[in-house]
């Protein structure tokens, strides 16, 4: 039987609500970041695989031990997920739901400054967090998979054995009804062990904007292939919209007239 490929985003109101955010440099700071060993860890009963979820509460910002560079700014977004605590704090006094901040140590920050040296002695060094999502929303499979039969329906990750198979479409887009409405989800039905997308409302890209965060990213997955970078202005929906009318007309089509 064939499987209409065709996309009603007009139906869709989540197309231009719901964004991913990440950042705009990766490792514009540390060197990276650890999570200190699984927290849970599963077999999907359908197909047997292992799964592990980190423990985000136990995660360590790395520096550099290679490079004495003193960083010149600490921005607000270090990573996906990876918030400065200035962020943190507007989210909190905004009331904004769907996640929960648990602060980051830098590792062996007092030996790094010693080795560095005054400059580095001299910054005050901010508080990070990593936010841990609890909104959820559903991501149209059927936009995605050429053959569904080659991922377990309930996991979704790709059948032990299973060459990856052929994706159909780029595009990455919510199932409308499914988005609890928190300010910040993450997609519900997709492999847990799989990085974790953070989505975010237009709420929290407004505020974005408001508060001139910086080496912050929305966009490229939801709406798929635009989004805006830090200085966010304050027409980025306008922005956005347009860029995504021009990359994908498809998405803006109207339905067929039906009384012709
Ligand atoms: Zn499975």
């Amino acid at each position: 039987m064939a499987v209409s490929t065709s996309v009603a985003p007009l139906s869709n109101p989540l197309l231009l609500d719901l964004f991913s955010l990440y950042a705009a440099k990766l490792g514009v700071l540390p060197a990276g970041l650890i999570d200190h060993g699984a927290d849970k860890r599963w077999r999907c009963e359908t197909c047997s695989r292992w799964i592990s979820k980190s423990n985000l509460k136990n995660s360590v910002l790395l520096l550099s031990d290679r490079s004495r560079r003193v960083p010149k700014f600490f921005p607000d977004v270090v990573g996906t997920g990876v918030l400065h605590n200035r962020v943190v704090d507007i989210l909190h006094n905004e009331g904004c739901t769907g996640f929960e901040a648990h602060p980051i140590a830098w590792r062996e920050l007092t030996e790094w400054c010693e080795w560095v040296g005054p400059k580095a002695k001299a910054l005050e060094w901010p508080q990070y967090f990593r936010i841990e999502i609890s909104g959820g929303v559903d991501l149209d499979w059927s936009l995605i998979d050429a053959d569904p039969s080659l991922r377990c329906p309930e996991c979704h990750a790709v059948f032990p054995g299973a060459v990856r198979p052929k994706a159909k479409s780029l595009l990455r887009l919510p199932v409308e009804g499914t988005w609890d409405g928190c300010d910040f989800s993450t997609w519900r039905n997709t492999w847990p062990g799989e990085t974790t997308t953070t989505l975010c409302s237009r709420r929290v890209v407004d505020l974005a904007a408001k508060y001139k965060w910086t080496n912050a990213n929305f966009g490229r997955t939801v709406p798929p292939d635009v989004w805006v970078g830090s200085p966010i202005s304050a027409d980025w929906h306008a922005q956005i919209t347009a860029r995504l009318k021009e990359r994908h007309p498809e998405l803006f089509e109207e339905s067929p007239a039906r009384d012709l």
